[in-house]
């Protein structure tokens, strides 16, 4: 058995990238309980209709929750998991180290700065459906304004403004930074620049696992 990873980042510190290249190299299984609070929503479950505001208005779900749906979901002993989404704070934290029991694991954290984060994310514009992403400074479109692919008009998203990823920011250090202090006292903690090449960062997540 390798050792679990949980992965820990802002949105658009490239931990889906990370987490896409391990499940396709190494077999592991990719846990989002972003991606299992939307199943359970899609399938209209009695659970699925709870979270659906909590959801919609960006807050968290509560722990207990998002702890009994990500336990109905693992099959340790057997497999070997990507935490994505999960912990994201403290006490969620502790949780998942009861529930791994002995199984052993380790913590990357995709650190960014929020300037950067801000610069990448107010430059960012999208297809009215979001599904096009063009960024001004790294990918711009061939025609200003205009997508490569389909034609239409780029937009901002309403929520890419700086006040809103600044705001982001804050409460995300706000629920993370005591975890992470949880996982140095463990000797769990991984550190890796956020902004570095995708190979370099695979290269210290390899080195972890193998
Ligand atoms: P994500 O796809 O990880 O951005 O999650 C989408 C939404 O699902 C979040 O905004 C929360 O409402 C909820 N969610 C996902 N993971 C958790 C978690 N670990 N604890 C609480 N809520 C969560």
């Amino acid at each position: 058995m390798r050792k679990n990873l949980v992965l820990v980042g802002a949105p658009g510190s490239g931990k889906g990238t990370q987490a896409a290249k391990l499940v396709s190299d190494l077999g592991y299984e990719h846990v989002s309980t972003g991606d299992l609070l939307r199943a359970e929503i899609a399938k209209g479950s009695e659970l699925g209709l709870k979270v659906k505001s909590v959801m919609d208005a960006g807050q968290l779900v509560s722990d207990d929750l998002v702890a009994e749906l990500l336990k109905a979901n693992l099959h340790l002993g057997s497999k070997n998991y990507i935490f994505d989404g999960y912990p994201r704070n403290l006490a969620q934290a502790k949780t998942l180290e009861s529930i791994l029991g002995g199984s052993e694991y380790q913590v990357v954290y995709f650190e960014i700065e929020t300037n950067s984060l801000v610069e990448r994310i107010t430059n960012r514009r999208v297809t009215p459906d979001g599904k096009h992403i063009y960024n001004l400074l790294t990918k711009p479109p061939k025609v200003p304004g205009i997508c490569d692919v389909t034609g239409e008009k780029l937009v901002q998203r309403k929520d890419d403004t700086e006040e809103v990823v600044r705001n982001r920011m804050k409460v995300f250090h706000d629920a993370i930074d005591p975890m992470l202090d949880y996982y140095k006292k463990l000797g769990k903690l991984n550190k890796v620049d956020a902004k570095g090449r995708v190979e370099e960062i695979y290269k210290i997540i390899r080195e972890l696992v193998d």
